[in-house]
C-alpha cells in the first residue's frame, strides 16, 4: 500500500482536498468513506493522505469545486 503513489499513471481530477488518481492497473482497495472493497485502477486521496484511500463512486459524491 505505502507504494501505491509510485504506480499513478494519471491525475485525473481534483475536488476540493480530494485528488483522484488512476493507477498503472488495478488494485484491491477499502474505501475510508464507504468501506467498501474494490479492485480498480482509480483511487481518491484526501489531503494527500495515503492510509485512507476513498473509491472512486465516494469521490464522485462530491461537489465538484
Ligand atoms: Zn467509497
Amino acid at each position: 500500500m505505502a507504494r501505491l503513489r509510485d504506480r499513478v499513471s494519471e491525475t485525473a481530477e481534483t475536488r476540493g482536498e480530494l485528488v483522484l488518481y488512476k493507477l498503472d492497473r488495478p488494485t484491491e482497495i477499502a474505501c475510508a468513506r464507504c468501506a467498501g472493497r474494490s479492485t480498480t485502477r482509480w483511487i481518491a486521496v484526501l489531503a494527500g493522505d495515503w492510509t485512507r484511500l476513498w473509491c472512486k463512486a465516494c469521490f464522485l459524491a462530491m461537489p465538484a469545486s
